[in-house]
């Protein structure tokens, strides 16, 4: 008899579905508005040129290919490190820091929460959006945390549900786990304002909840690196010990390659020091060493200032052109009268929107117009083009009628 009777059929991971039907289809304008990586605006991925460049250095330099310690690349570390706090931040400065190199934003949140999970008393509660990234979940609940949902969202006003947040954040038991989205929250497109962040940052100081940023689109949201790091430094600043899951998946446009680190902010040197130790254990456990190539290819353009600058240039490319379809799409939908209020489509930021598509318009999208986009109404911004933004906008306005 088979060892496997006993294992049942894992339902088909939503977004992979989606790309596989997308693919199937032959009609000819049909679109992608599943994707969560940039596209040009002639629908294709983009190398940056930055990362091409560094490419040719790391190529040129004819590195060996021995085993990175268990932190990684430190140079890269490092410079992540500063990306996200800011160079002259005081908690660097202190050596209370700890950074390690992972397999991307999924293995950071990962390796972050198996290492709290450890030293985090039985039964404490992880808090994450409602809704969120739909891999939070299974990561949190796979290094052996309990889940609880705070409000986020409010489908009325396609907006932040700040008081509803902050009345989940206060009811939640006392030291919870809080994963917040740094910047470009995914899949709503909504963040707070720094005004809200003040104030989420209040409660999470009465209740002594532990915040734990994932930060996947730095520089992607605003085009601007320091813009989008404000939540990350503002609770720095407010004295939180701190998690941050970074990526540089999207920013980079380093998606396969798998970059990113995991960085714990402590109160003081020495209890960094054995954070570090005790996240060197976890890491070990799952990966041993990071890999080499992403890293290197990120280092690269971290320490050089030109390469920076261009990078930065990259990011304002990428970011203007998902805001310019954000006013194309919304000024489309307004000129056909499309029944509703549209601002959302611009207020909101980053890679996706939260269109306020029901799942059965959702449905008639794809079937009739081959559209195609998550069953919670969620697009892809990069999925739009100059070339097909119009009959997007037709679509979702036939939809809504
Ligand atoms: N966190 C959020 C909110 C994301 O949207 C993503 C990617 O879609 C990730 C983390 C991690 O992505 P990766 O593992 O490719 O860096």
């Amino acid at each position: 008899a088979s060892n496997f009777t006993e294992v049942p059929l894992a339902p088909p991971d939503a977004i992979l579905n989606l790309s596989t039907l997308y693919k199937a289809d032959t009609f000819v304008r049909k679109v992608d508005l599943g994707v969560g990586a940039y596209r040009d605006n002639n629908g294709k991925p983009w190398v940056l040129p930055v990362v091409r460049k560094a490419e040719t250095i790391v190529f040129e330099a004819q590195p060996e290919h021995e085993y990175l310690p268990i932190g990684g690349n430190k140079s890269f570390t490092e410079a992540a490190s500063k990306l996200l706090l800011g160079s002259d931040s005081r908690a660097l400065q202190d050596n209370r820091v700890v950074s390690f190199q992972t397999i991307s934003g999924t293995g950071a949140n990962f390796l972050g929460a198996t290492f709290l999970h450890r030293f985090y008393p039985k039964g404490t509660k992880v808090l994450l959006s409602n809704p969120t990234w739909a891999n939070h979940k299974n990561i949190f609940t796979s290094a052996g945390f309990e889940i609880q949902d705070y409000c986020y969202y409010n489908p009325k006003t396609l907006g932040l549900d700040l008081d509803g947040m902050l009345t989940s954040l206060r009811n939640a038991p006392s030291r919870s786990i809080v994963v917040l989205h740094a910047c470009a929250h995914n899949p709503t497109g909504v963040d707070p304002t720094p005004e809200q962040w003040k104030e989420i940052a209040n409660v999470m100081q009465e209740k002594n909840h532990f915040p734990f940023f994932d930060c996947a689109y730095q520089g992607f949201a605003s085009g601007d690196l320091d813009r989008d790091a404000f939540a990350i430094r503002y609770f720095v600043e407010r004295g939180f010990e701190l998690s941050i899951a970074q990526s540089f998946a999207k920013n980079l446009g380093l998606y396969g390659e798998r970059v990113g680190c995991y960085h714990v902010v402590a109160h003081s040197a020495q209890l960094a020091q054995h954070v570090q130790s005790q996240v060197a254990r976890a890491s070990r456990a799952i990966i041993s060493n990071p890999p080499l190539y992403g890293a290197r290819i990120a280092d690269t353009v971290l320490n050089s200032p030109e390469l920076l600058a261009e990078w930065k240039e990259h990011l304002i490319a990428m970011s203007g052109r998902i805001m310019a379809m954000r006013s194309e799409l919304r000024d489309q939908l307004v000129q056909l009268g499309t029944p509703g209020n549209w601002d959302h489509i611009v207020n909101q930021i980053g890679m996706f929107s939260f269109t306020g598509l029901n799942s059965n318009q959702v449905e008639v999208m794809k079937n009739k117009h081959h559209i195609y986009m998550t069953s919670n109404g969620r697009i892809s911004m990069a999925g739009l083009s100059t070339g097909n933004v119009e009959y997007v906008a037709q679509a979702i306005d036939d939809v809504v009628r």
